[in-house]
């Protein structure tokens, strides 16, 4: 799970680990908000109306979904149960509440990362230059970064994003430990399938 104020660079960290990491899958959210120019309805997001998400939300259909700058969001919950069940671990960017929903129900499954940007004045910068936003709808971004930067403590891992090459070094680093932990070898399939021998020649 990747949160991040708006112009941390959490899209850009985000491509740069599915590049290294192919396996992996990202969670499509659904969201209210407009199209921006360069998105892809069904790529970047699943852009739907008002209704039709909240016809989704009373059907069940997301894990988590929350409201941020003023749209709503949501994570589709048949596309992470797919994605699961065939072995693929899952990226999601979601914002501090829709982790914080999610949080008891993964357990320790679950990996929470923050990703900060290296200052105020570059986050400023970052969303000004990106030039897809209003004034106004930046100064709603730049003040909600204020209020979810407070939460970092609650996430397991923070990466100060100064540099995106040393961004994703270390996310990349947290995935491959995070999958190295003792306790996910206890169900591992070799060790269903051929028992403590296969385990302590290392198979996975
Ligand atoms: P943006 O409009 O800049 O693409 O995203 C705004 C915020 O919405 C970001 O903080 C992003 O992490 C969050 N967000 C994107 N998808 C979801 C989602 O499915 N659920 C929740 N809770 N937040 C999301």
């Amino acid at each position: 799970m990747l949160s991040a104020p708006s112009g941390a660079g959490k899209t850009s960290l985000t491509k740069r680990l599915l590049s290294i990491c192919p396996e992996m899958r990202y969670s499509i959210s659904y969201s209210t908000r407009p199209r921006r120019d360069h998105e892809i309805n069904g790529v970047d997001y699943h852009f739907v109306s008002k209704e039709s998400f909240m016809e989704r939300v009373a059907a069940g259909q997301f894990v988590e979904w929350a409201e941020v700058h003023g749209n709503l969001y949501g994570t589709a919950r048949l596309f992470l149960e797919q994605a699961v069940a065939g072995g693929h671990d899952c990226i999601l960017d979601i914002d501090v509440q829709g982790a914080a929903q999610i949080r008891t129900e993964m357990k320790k499954d679950g990996v929470f990362v923050f990703v900060l940007p290296p200052s105020w004045a570059v986050l400023n910068e970052r969303l000004r230059r990106r030039g897809s936003d209003s004034p106004a709808e930046i100064e709603r971004r730049l003040d909600g970064a204020r209020r979810e930067v407070e939460r970092y403590g609650e996430y397991d891992y923070v990466i100060i994003n100064d540099d995106l090459d040393h961004a994703t070094r270390i996310l990349h680093a947290i995935i491959t430990a995070e999958r190295a932990r003792a306790w996910r070898f206890e169900r591992s399939p070799a060790r269903e399938m051929f028992g403590a021998e296969a385990a302590a020649a290392g198979m996975p």
